[in-house]
């Protein structure tokens, strides 16, 4: 990673961010359904631990959980927004059940937001999955079956992002970071150490 800043988030950093950042998504947004960005990384993890705090106290449902994966390519300088699609693969996806989808308000989650280029594929590409799904049912019902989407990203990187996100696709970032490289806790081979990173650097912001 050269010489760039390296942060590390802990558990319980991130656990408290979300916490924070529920309540606001359950007040205004109010999804029906999570759906972690996987593979090659875990939008898994912050996609459970919202869940937890998304629990409907009274019914004691839960928010299912869908999983998509995606790998990107490196981009060019100069990459337009329809290269950028072509750059990210699917390596894993709602496959043929994508009218679970209809009627939702489905909420996107992944840990962090960098270049914004594996936002904007997912977002546009269920809407894609979305729109085909609708258009095979009847005019009339089709507003009402077209699917809310909203993205929960924990850390967001205030930096120059390569791709953007439709402006009716409400955004929530637990926490604005500077652009440097997060290291998570559940990448950490030896977790006490990367704890103590984290003790060590906090120490010395407050001293
Ligand atoms: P994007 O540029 O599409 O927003 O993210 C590109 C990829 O880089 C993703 O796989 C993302 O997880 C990874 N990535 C970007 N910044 C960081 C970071 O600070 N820490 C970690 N662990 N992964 C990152």
């Amino acid at each position: 990673m050269g010489d760039i800043e390296h942060v590390y988030a802990t558990y319980n950093d991130i656990h408290n961010i979300i916490a924070k950042s529920a309540a606001q998504i359950a007040d205004e947004f109010k999804p029906d359904m999570l759906i972690a960005i996987g593979a090659p990384r875990p939008g898994f993890f912050p996609a459970r631990v919202l869940r937890t705090f998304l629990k409907d106290p009274e019914s004691k449902r839960n928010i299912p959980i869908q999983a998509i994966g995606l790998s990107l390519y490196e981009s060019l300088p100069g990459t337009t927004q329809e290269q950028i699609g072509s750059e990210v693969i699917r390596t894993q996806w709602l496959g043929p059940e994508s009218q679970i989808l209809l009627g939702r308000r489905a909420l996107i989650v992944d840990e962090v937001d960098d270049s914004r280029k594996t936002l904007h594929y997912a977002v546009s590409e269920l809407q894609k999955d979305v729109e085909r799904e609708v258009a095979k049912l009847p005019d009339a019902e089709r507003e009402a079956k077209r699917t809310k989407f909203a993205v929960f990203v924990v850390h967001n990187k205030l930096k120059e992002k390569v791709a953007d996100l439709p402006a009716d696709v409400p955004y929530y970032s637990g926490a604005d970071v500077g652009d440097k490289w997060l290291n998570y806790p559940w990448e950490a081979t030896d977790i006490a150490e990367h704890d103590r990173l984290a003790a060590e650097a906090k120490a010395k912001a407050t001293s």
